[in-house]
């Protein structure tokens, strides 16, 4: 039986760590070069989905917040409309296996770890189970806001955001080991470069003007300065309100008018009814206990009018 003319829409899931998400951005690329019409769906925790929700190969991205059976089952049960035809598991544990069946898609693969190999090559092997010639994308890549990378761009030292991150954790005089994921040998070879002459306190002034300026940058397009430490809760309502912001603020790093659908779709997925902003009745208890003084009530009819009308 040909499997590979039955599949259309794919959700691959990886919750973390940082390092294996990015490493499994050969395959999903891989994927899409393979047949551009695939749908295209990744599955993650929060913090990985910030590298992946730029990304123009992914359809979607959905975050879940957690793996406790009871966050994977209303979840699964959610994603079961989305009537998948293939998953592509990429976190094996027992739990994933039965969220996995529980989403229904027509085929499942499980991945199948060999340490012998690097994860990229692990990763794609997993795939390679259902397409058999299909061809691996070794380059890692990632889509970051361009106006971040643009202040990258412009400085007087040229490296990759990559880079400049290395050295800034290399920076400081606290941090006495770095680990980082390679790849290739060009991984290596660059690191090796990199870990030569980046030591404590070797950023000059400039260089980190030019970091605390590719920061502002990106909090500027932070529309909500909610830092998510959730004292504002519980709100007797149910409102999960530094997640509502969280969702409004991907939309404004990372979103466009075309890609908002995916925001949507993401924030429907990830927040149950009475947890959106909608069900704010304008008691005003959390706004007397958030830490920054966000004006909450304000900010959710914001939340509201760009997911919910
Ligand atoms: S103002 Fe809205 S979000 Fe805040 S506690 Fe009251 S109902 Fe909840
Ligand atoms: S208290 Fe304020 S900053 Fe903290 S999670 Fe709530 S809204 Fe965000």
């Amino acid at each position: 039986m040909n499997k590979e003319k039955k599949i259309e829409k794919i959700l691959i899931v990886r919750f973390g760590a940082i390092g294996d998400v990015v490493h499994s951005t050969a395959l999903f690329r891989s994927l899409k070069k393979y047949n551009k019409t695939f749908k295209l769906f990744y599955l993650t925790f929060k913090t990985p989905s910030f590298l992946l929700q730029n990304d123009p190969d992914l359809d979607k991205v959905l975050v879940t917040e957690g793996k406790s059976y009871k966050i994977l089952l209303k979840l699964a049960q959610d994603l079961k409309k989305e009537s998948f035809d293939l998953c592509i598991n990429l976190q094996p544990s027992i739990k994933t296996k039965i969220f996995a069946l529980i989403i229904g898609a027509k085929y499942n693969l499980t991945y199948k770890k060999t340490f012998k190999l690097h994860a990229v090559e692990n990763f794609w092997r997993t795939a390679v189970q259902f397409f058999n010639d299909l061809s691996l994308d070794e380059e890692l890549k990632l889509y970051i806001p361009d106006e971040i990378k643009d202040t990258f761009e412009e400085a007087v030292v040229k490296r990759t955001p990559a880079e400049w991150a290395l050295r800034w954790v290399w920076n400081h005089p606290e941090v006495s080991v770095v680990l980082s994921g390679m790849s290739t040998m060009e991984d290596v070879k660059e690191n090796i470069r990199i870990s030569s002459d980046a030591q404590s306190n070797s950023l000059s002034k400039k260089e980190l003007i030019v970091i605390d300026h590719a920061k502002k940058v990106f909090n500027d397009k932070l529309e909500i300065g909610c830092t998510g430490c959730g004292y504002c809760l519980p709100c007797p309502q149910g409102v999960d309100i530094p997640e509502n912001f969280a969702k409004y603020n991907d939309y404004h790093l990372f979103g466009t008018p075309e890609t908002k659908e995916r925001f949507k779709f993401g924030y429907e997925m990830g927040l149950l009814n009475g947890e959106r902003a909608s069900a704010c009745t304008e008691c005003g208890e959390c706004e007397e206990r958030c830490t920054q003084e966000i004006q909450i009530m304000k900010e959710l009819k914001k939340v509201k009018k760009l997911y919910e009308t």
